[in-house]
This record gives C-alpha cells, sequence and structure tokens, in this order.
C-alpha cells in the first residue's frame, strides 16, 4: 500500500472541503440580498441556511477525521485499528482513507460505516 499516495489522496481531499467551506460560508454570512418580505420565501431561506450549515459542520467533522488521518500516517499507525489494534485492511482504507477503526470495531462502536 503506497502511503505517499494516501497522503496526497487526504490532501487533496481537504483542500476541497475547504474551498467548499469557504463557498458556503459565503453564502452564509455575506448575504447581498435584502431579508425578503415574504413569509415563505423567509422560510425556505432559513431551511437553505440550515442545510448550508449542516453541511458546513459535516465537512469541518471530515477535516478532523483527515487530519488525524494525516497524524497517524506520520507517526506509522496509519494501517492499524485504534481500538483493537488489528490492520484496518487495505480495501477499507481505500474506501475511507482517514478510518481508524478495522470494519469489525467500527461496525460495534463507530459513526465511521463504509
Ligand atoms: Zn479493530
Amino acid at each position: 500500500m503506497n502511503l505517499d499516495q494516501i497522503r496526497e489522496k487526504l490532501l487533496a481531499r481537504k483542500a476541497e472541503i475547504e474551498a467548499r467551506l469557504q463557498r458556503t460560508h459565503k453564502h452564509i454570512y455575506l448575504k447581498d440580498e435584502p431579508v425578503s418580505a415574504n413569509f415563505n420565501e423567509q422560510i425556505k431561506q432559513t431551511e437553505n441556511d440550515e442545510l448550508v450549515m449542516t453541511l458546513e459542520a459535516e465537512g469541518r467533522e471530515e477535516i478532523n477525521q483527515i487530519d488525524h488521518a494525516l497524524q497517524r500516517l506520520s507517526d506509522g499507525s496509519y494501517l492499524s485499528c485504534t481500538t483493537c489494534g488489528e490492520a484496518i485492511g487495505e480495501k477499507r482504507l481505500q474506501v475511507i482513507p482517514y478510518a481508524e477503526q478495522c470494519i469489525a470495531c467500527a461496525s460495534m462502536t463507530g459513526p465511521d460505516r463504509s
């Protein structure tokens, strides 16, 4: 398994999320349209903002996971499950490059399912 390649992949993914977060951030906080006078329009707008904020929170969470994976790549623990210490498995890491648990542990504890 090529760890340099994984690192590249993680960094690319992180850059992509950061770019997206910047866009959604602008969407929420730098609105230039005046608040709509129409009540239904306002509700739609609010729902949209909530969705955007949910996406933003998910993006930040994913960045945290990526940072953690990069840390694990540096200290050499990347390939081992944080719970049982067994190999996480190449196939699983290709699907979820920031997975920290093997599939058995993840299915018992984690939100980290594939
Ligand atoms: Zn495990």
